[in-house]
């Protein structure tokens, strides 16, 4: 699949260096995913500091370059944030995969992740790029369950 211009760019060199594979000791947020029709998973971890802030992150993907991409620039993108925060960037991604305006102020949100919006053009990939997600939010669910039984 080409991926020309400067999205593409992006795309390909997180796909050639993955930000952030070296995994988090003791993770406050664990979270796999699997899409069995293509044979692509990621697994993400996060460690949240007392204020409730992720301070660093680890996605570990396998599979076609969009995921592997998509899983590095989401740990990225994530460092710094709460977890309200995330789930914020979370759903602006899903809108500008699916094609929804967004305005400037969802396009400066998502940061690096932007530049998978060339994925749009090939709508059988577009599940590839919202795996790391689906990983994402599924974590922050059970966290959130773990918290209210303690
Ligand atoms: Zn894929």
């Amino acid at each position: 699949m080409p991926l020309n211009g400067l999205y593409g760019d992006t795309i390909m060199d997180h796909y050639r260096n993955p930000r952030n594979r070296d995994p988090v000791a003791a993770p406050d947020i664990e979270a796999h995913e699997l899409n069995p029709f293509c044979g692509d998973q990621v697994t993400l971890q996060i460690k949240l500091d007392d204020a409730g802030r992720i301070v660093s992150t680890s996605s570990q993907s396998e599979g076609c370059s969009i995921i592997q991409a998509a899983a590095s620039m989401l740990a990225q993108e994530m460092r710094g944030k709460n977890l309200e925060q995330v789930l914020e960037l979370a759903q602006s991604f899903r809108n500008m995969m699916r094609g929804v305006d967004v305005d400037d102020q969802c396009h400066q949100n998502l940061g690096g992740l932007e530049a998978l919006q060339v994925v749009r053009q090939y709508p059988v990939r577009i599940k590839c790029a919202l795996l790391p997600l689906t990983a994402l939010e599924e974590g922050i669910k059970a966290f959130h369950a773990g918290n209210c039984t303690r």
